[in-house]
């Protein structure tokens, strides 16, 4: 799979890569990386890639001819997202039916964004990764990257821990606990410590069901579960 970022600052996206579980993925070819710079594909005589917008209004915007550009010099298969605050909510069904993608091209804006027409041209989808608004695309795009690649095969060490997460299943993760069983005085569930599976697995799925009950409720509404402690 193959991630390429269309980004005026690929500095801050380069590091991410540079450690952990990530770094590994790519070293070990689950996924490869590639930038453009709109800048570098700009016709004006100082490489400008904003100007003020049309009709007013606050801020600069990106203009359409470094991005058209640049985007052009993407092949068919290219799957364009342009992230935005006005995008659908980024989830993790998104970040599943995503890593089957054999190329995604990601498109950070900066200033007050992107001129509509780039959008209308090359977009594929557009994306929100949350209702506030940052100062550029590049979080999101390392955001949503992050998400997508943990479910290329190979790329997390225990793909059980996968099937286990929150938003796997309707319901949130349950509560997790390392070693050692008693920290600062404070105990785990003593079930965990039993060895019963089956009693650990009730109690997890009822953990589960309180955690989701007190954090998202909107979820069981959702998907209609009547949470144990309740039928
Ligand atoms: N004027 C725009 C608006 O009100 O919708 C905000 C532009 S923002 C300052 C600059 C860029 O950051 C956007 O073009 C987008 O690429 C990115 N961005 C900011 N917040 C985002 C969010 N919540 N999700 C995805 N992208 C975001």
């Amino acid at each position: 799979m193959r991630f390429t970022y269309i980004t005026l600052f690929s500095n801050l996206i380069e590091g991410y890569f540079q450690d952990s579980i990530l770094k590994r993925a790519i070293e070990s070819n689950k996924f490869e990386v590639a930038y453009l710079n709109p800048r570098d594909f700009s016709a004006s005589k100082h490489f400008k890639v904003d100007d003020t917008a049309v009709g007013g209004g606050a801020g600069m915007v990106m203009t359409p001819q470094p991005l058209f550009d640049t985007l052009s010099t993407l092949g068919d298969e290219t799957h364009i997202i342009f992230v935005a605050p006005v995008g659908k909510q980024f989830t993790q069904n998104d970040a599943k039916r995503l890593a089957s993608k054999p190329h995604i091209a990601f498109v950070s804006g900066r200033y007050e964004g992107i001129d509509e027409r780039v959008l209308e041209t090359f977009a594929d989808e557009v994306f929100s990764i949350g209702d506030y608004v940052l100062t550029g695309g590049e979080l999101p795009s390392l955001v949503m990257t992050d998400a997508i690649v943990r479910n290329i095969d190979g790329v997390l060490g225990n793909s059980e821990s996968l099937e286990m997460e929150s938003f796997e299943t309707p319901l949130l993760e349950a509560p997790s606990f390392g070693k050692p069983p008693i920290y600062e005085k404070m105990g785990v569930p003593s079930e965990y410590l039993k060895g019963n599976h089956s009693k650990i697995q009730a109690l997890k799925l009822a953990l589960s069901e309180c955690k989701t009950h007190y954090f998202r409720p909107e979820q069981l509404l959702k998907h209609k579960i009547r949470i144990s402690y309740e039928k």
